[in-house]
């Protein structure tokens, strides 16, 4: 592969799998980024012997391409099985749901007997749909989406009203950051796809991927992009730097692994690819607040599923000290809540003493054992954590993908394309960067025929 120089914006996931699938390649790369730390949403914060991945947190063995990259960087003995005890949240309680022992969750007082066979008899409806449903791809599933129906409605007719709001609601928020009622209904079918898969983790944080390629990769912190223009041939890429000077890169290509609205702003074709799809989207906006306790609470649970009838504010919880083993201390909780979407603003506007209290309040009322233990606290408020995938979301981005013009010097990566998730970053980020090697293995091969290249 001729040392092409291919320039990427944003060192998130995304750019960074894109930058280093290259580098692989023998491409030449540099990524610019805004921030002065690589790993974008992906974030570890560490507080005394806590560990606290403030952004995503959880994955499964269905994370295929995120899992190649851990063998390319040779992290697997970082990979841990969380726990796959699921915390079903119903009035002030938690019930422990453990999918190894069915004889004992078939008797759980989450459901009513009526509750559960609803489940059953929707489980068996449901399969067939399942088939070629792959979570991290949705768009690629777009004609089986209803653009007139919702995650709730959906539900409801496969699984009944309780199933509905006790287990696929809190599973929806699970994955996208609102309730159901908020969802596309393929949300159902990406939820119910993969989340079904064991649940694995990082040892030492979930920045570890991020930060592993960083070391690998050439990159300039504090670069904010502000315009990538393309031409037959190339593209340049202006930046300011963290002095407000503005400097000049010249590539042959350019992986933009920013959020979309970034990418409008900074190259100009994007916004008038799919003229309808920006002005529709929906940002998914997020607090999350981590608890340490000094104190083990009970449940066995990593993920805590809560439904939105009874809890709209309290999107979902974690038990994070039963995600991996290092991130609380021996004998020690650490509880991680987020609020929903829908409830954003009104926590936005609260100290973070005051979410905080909030969020005591809920885990100290499930978990009395946790009382007079408290000893740190962790809040991160995310105004743009994604993008909620609304009825007609995964058509509009299909149209988007279709829109984007194959021969150019400039290639998306980012998590648009499949429910935001770490897993469609790297995938995304790795689809950008082997669409440039396949345009230049198409170029050579032209060269090689005698031909010009035709771009
Ligand atoms: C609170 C929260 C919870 C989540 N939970 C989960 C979860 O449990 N599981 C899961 O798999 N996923 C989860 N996600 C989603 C996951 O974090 C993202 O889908 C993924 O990390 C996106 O990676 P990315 O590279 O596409 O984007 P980003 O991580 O946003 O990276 C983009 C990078 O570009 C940089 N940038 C932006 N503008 C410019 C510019 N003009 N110039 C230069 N650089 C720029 C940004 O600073 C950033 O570093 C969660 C996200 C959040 C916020």
């Amino acid at each position: 592969m001729p040392s092409k120089r291919v320039i990427v914006v944003g060192a998130g996931l995304s750019g960074l799998a894109a930058a280093f699938t290259l580098q692989q390649a023998g491409f030449k790369v540099l990524v610019l980024e805004r921030l002065n730390r690589p790993g974008g949403r992906v974030q570890t914060v560490r507080k005394q012997a806590y560990v606290i991945d403030t952004g995503p947190d959880a994955m499964t063995l269905g994370y295929r391409e995120y899992l190649s990259l851990i063998d390319a960087l040779d992290l697997r003995d970082r990979i841990v099985l969380s726990s796959p005890v699921m915390g079903v949240m119903r009035g002030d309680s938690i019930h422990d749901i453990d999918p190894r022992r069915p004889f004992t969750a078939a008797f759980t007082q989450a459901l009513s007997w009526r509750g559960k066979l609803g489940l059953v008899a929707g489980a068996m409806k449901l399969r067939p749909r399942l088939q070629g449903i792959d979570s991290f791809e949705l768009v690629e599933s777009a004609d089986r989406e209803d653009p007139t129906s919702n995650a709730w409605d959906y539900s409801q007719s496969l699984f009944g009203a309780e199933s509905t709001a006790y287990l696929i609601d809190p599973a929806i928020r699970l994955t996208t950051g609102s309730g159901a009622r908020e969802s596309s209904m393929l949300g159902v079918l990406g939820a119910l796809a993969n989340w079904t898969a064991p649940m694995i983790n990082l040892k030492g944080g979930l920045d570890v991927l991020p930060r592993a390629i960083a070391e690998r990769v050439p990159i300039i912190y504090g670069a904010e992009v502000t315009r990538v223009v393309d031409t037959a041939t190339g593209a340049t890429i202006e930046y300011r730097d963290a002095q407000n000077l503005t400097h000049t890169e010249e590539g042959d290509y350019c992986v933009i692994g920013a959020m979309y609205d970034v990418g409008c702003r900074i190259w100009e074709p994007l916004a008038n690819l799919a003229p309808d799809f920006g002005p529709r989207l929906k940002s998914v906006k997020l607090i999350s607040v981590s608890l340490g306790y000094n104190a083990l609470c009970r449940s066995k649970a990593y993920a805590i599923a809560i439904p939105s009838r009874e809890y709209p504010d309290l999107l979902l919880g974690f038990l994070q000290h039963n995600k991996a083993p290092d991130r609380a201390p021996p004998g020690c909780s650490l509880i991680t809540f987020y609020t929903d979407t829908l409830a954003f603003d009104v926590y936005a506007e609260k100290t973070d003493a005051e979410i905080e209290a909030w969020a005591a309040g809920h885990a100290e009322t499930l978990f009395p054992e946790l009382k007079g233990h408290r000893e740190i606290c962790e809040v991160t408020r995310w105004p743009k954590a994604g993008y909620l995938a609304t009825p007609g979301f995964w058509q509009r981005s299909r149209g988007l993908l279709r829109a984007l013009p194959d021969q150019t010097r400039v290639q998306l990566a980012g998590d648009l394309f499949g429910a935001g998730s770490m897993e469609s970053a790297v995938r995304w980020g790795k689809r950008a960067a082997d669409r440039i090697i396949a345009n230049v293995a198409q170029q050579d091969a032209i060269i090689l025929g005698g031909d010009a290249p035709d771009l």
